[in-house]
């Protein structure tokens, strides 16, 4: 049997931001990762597109935890000790910069994953962490003070225990026979399938939008604005995957099939478009509606609204009747979509679901069913919108994890 004062299941952003911090607080401190596979770090690897968008440019708790719709309340305190800023202090303290793009996403200026490996990799090293690969955890059980575990080589024992295995539901069985509850998982950050003429021939488009999830009665179920873009299979961007992140648990019992709404005017009201539209008919009669864009749209989303609503390629302004104004007032506005399933979203996918965050102490992460067990990163029931936040909530936890350990 291998002992360790510490031993963290599971090599993944979670677990070496524990360990890292961990031996840097006590270097006489054995600490030991046991990972399942035979590299460590990879979903780090692949993140971001390979880029890894590392943290967010949020720099307040509250708004910071806003960006969780599992983990909201949970994550407020925890913030307040370890957050984004933190996070490119630690890194930069490591010789790794950040930078921050546009809309908020923080990535390493080397635009490359492998920065922050090396950067792990290095400081576990220097700090005499162990790293076992190939050791899938298959029992853990307690044992007076001691966590027993098994792999199918090895038994390792320790008196702390982080397990920061991210989603893999062998490990929340294992959990459950410690005395926890899991909340059941179900995907998040997923877009949206849709065939629909509107958008068939626009993929790689992006425009600004306000969209609606309806339930069968029409009635808004959840609402997000944003960039939406559409693709080759129906609809993505910031807009559609939030909703999918909010409407994780909303959206699994429909079985991904529902309605949604889009403004594509964002917030402008039916009746102040209907206003624009017959200005347009008073001012500029002699226009073709089809062949110019209003409303600042992209052309061809106009043109396929116009033709959608029932108007001819050659019809002006002048000869619009008010029936077509009516309709295409609504098609801006309120257009009626059904999503029939849901795809992956490539640049970065989660599952809600794991540790019900009622069983976990957020000063410190530990449980409050099993004693000196610690657990950071997506076994809990945490997660995120896309931008950075799931990786700040393995940071988070980690750090805070070993403060306390
Ligand atoms: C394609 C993709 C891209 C992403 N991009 C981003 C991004 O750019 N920014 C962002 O914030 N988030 C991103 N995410 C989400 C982010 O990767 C996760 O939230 C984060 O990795 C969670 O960290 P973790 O340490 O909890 O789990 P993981 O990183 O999943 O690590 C868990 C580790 O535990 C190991 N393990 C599991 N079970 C056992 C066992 N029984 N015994 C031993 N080891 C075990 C696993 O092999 C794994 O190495 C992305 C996700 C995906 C899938």
């Amino acid at each position: 049997m291998i002992h360790a004062d510490i031993i963290i299941v599971g090599g993944g952003a979670a677990g070496f931001f524990t360990a890292i911090n961990a031996a840097e607080r006590n270097p006489n401190l054995k600490i030991i990762i046991l990972e399942r596979g035979k590299e460590v770090l990879t979903k780090v690897k692949i993140s971001g597109g390979g880029r890894c968008n590392v943290t967010h440019a949020e720099f307040i708790p509250k708004p910071l935890s806003q960006n969780y719709p599992r983990g909201e309340k949970e994550l407020l305190g925890p913030f307040h000790t370890f957050m984004t800023g933190d996070t490119i202090a630690w890194f930069e303290e490591r010789g790794v910069q950040l930078k921050i793009e546009e809309d908020g996403r923080m990535f390493p200026v080397s635009n490359s994953s492998q920065t922050i490996i090396d950067c792990f990799l290095f400081e576990a090293k220097r700090l005499g962490v162990e790293i076992l690969k190939n050791q899938a955890v298959k029992i853990i059980e307690k044992e007076d003070e001691y966590f027993v575990l098994q792999t199918p080589s090895e038994t390792f024992s320790a008196q702390k225990l982080v397990v920061a295995t991210g989603s893999n539901p062998k490990i929340w069985r294992i959990l459950e026979g410690l005395g926890h509850t899991i909340v059941p998982a179900v995907p998040s950050l997923f877009t949206f399938n849709i065939k629909d003429s509107r958008i068939t021939n626009l993929p790689g488009l992006s425009t600004d939008a306000l969209v609606k999830v309806l339930d069968k009665n029409g009635k808004t179920l959840l609402e997000s604005s944003g960039a939406l873009l559409i693709t080759h299979w129906g609809m993505s961007g910031p807009a559609i995957l939030k909703l999918s992140a909010w409407g994780a648990r909303t959206l699994s019992p429909l079985n991904y099939h529902f309605n949604i709404e889009v403004n594509w005017l964002n917030s402008l009201a039916e009746e102040d478009v209907l206003d624009s539209l017959k200005e347009f008919k008073s001012f500029q009669g002699k226009q073709t509606i089809f062949k110019y864009a209003q409303f600042e749209l992209p052309k061809r989303l106009w043109q396929n609204i116009v033709k959608f609503s029932g108007i001819n390629e050659r019809l002006t302004w002048a000869e619009a009747t008010r029936e077509n104004l009516l309709n295409l007032a609504n098609q801006l506005t309120s257009a009626n979509f059904e999503v029939t399933g849901k795809s992956t979203f490539k640049e970065e996918f989660v599952t809600a679901g794991g540790v019900n965050l009622k069983e976990v102490n957020f000063k410190t992460f530990e449980s409050k069913v099993c004693k000196n067990l610690f657990l950071a990163g997506e076994v809990l029931n945490i997660d995120a919108i896309t931008g950075g936040f799931n990786f700040q909530n393995a940071w988070t936890g980690g750090y805070i994890v070993a403060q306390h350990i």
